[in-house]
């Protein structure tokens, strides 16, 4: 077995595990205190991050998706077998939400992600149709400057072609490529064809291994 073949094993196997709701935080004070590893997900409203869960985790419904804004505003924490912990934090972007709420939002996640010792990695999603928006740009730029390692993930990919994808993927590689806390390698996803779900399970239960 080649070296990523076998990386693609360790993954399916870790991720076979059952994966847990533990509790949602809405206040720095809830955090859990542990020191499972942790993997954090984020993107703008929409992206299908609550899919990409499901799909990574192999369960149906364990995050749920297209909730409306005003119920999203709460870390989410679900338990990997007590090995890595995946944390869905709220999308950001939205068209409609009220002005506190979104300053709550940030608040409280940049909290997180700035104090957060366990965090291994920040899986920044992107719709692959449409790249890059300033918003993200704006995140981005954030995690620089606290060096916060972070991975772009492209997700709904089955919505264009390959050969769109490749091109989409490029695009966004080049711009991740000049900040310095982005990985170098981005991962093409869709939640719906299960594409890139092994590749993405074998670089975080890698994460969760080596630390
Ligand atoms: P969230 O707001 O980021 O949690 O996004 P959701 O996971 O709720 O997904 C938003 C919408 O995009 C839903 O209608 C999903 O069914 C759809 N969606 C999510 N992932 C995919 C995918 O890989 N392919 C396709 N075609 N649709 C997807």
């Amino acid at each position: 077995m080649t070296d990523a073949k076998k990386e693609l094993e360790v993954g399916r196997k870790f991720f076979s595990t059952e994966c847990t709701f533990m509790l949602g935080v809405a206040d720095l004070k809830q955090l859990p205190i542990t020191n499972i590893p942790e993997i954090a997900l984020t993107g703008r409203s929409n992206v299908g991050k609550s899919r990409l869960v499901n799909a990574l985790t192999g369960r149906k419904a364990i995050a749920r998706t297209s909730v409306t804004p005003g119920r999203t505003q709460q870390l989410n924490f679900f338990n990997l077998g007590n090995r890595l912990l995946i944390v869905d934090l709220p999308g950001y972007g939205y068209a409609n939400a009220p002005k506190p709420e979104v300053a709550a939002w940030t608040q409280l996640v940049r909290q997180y992600l700035v104090g957060r010792a366990q965090l291994r990695r920040v899986c920044m999603l992107v719709d692959i149709r449409h790249g890059l928006k300033d918003n993200d740009r704006k995140i981005m730029k954030e995690l620089d400057q606290a060096a916060v390692s972070y991975q772009i993930v492209l997700t709904k990919a089955d919505k264009i072609s390959p050969i769109q994808r490749e091109k989409a993927a490029e695009k966004v590689l080049k711009e991740a490529n000049k900040h310095v806390a982005a990985h170098p390698k981005i991962v093409t996803t869709s939640s719906v064809k299960g594409l890139g779900i092994s590749e993405l399970r074998a670089d975080l239960s890698q994460l969760a291994i080596n630390h």
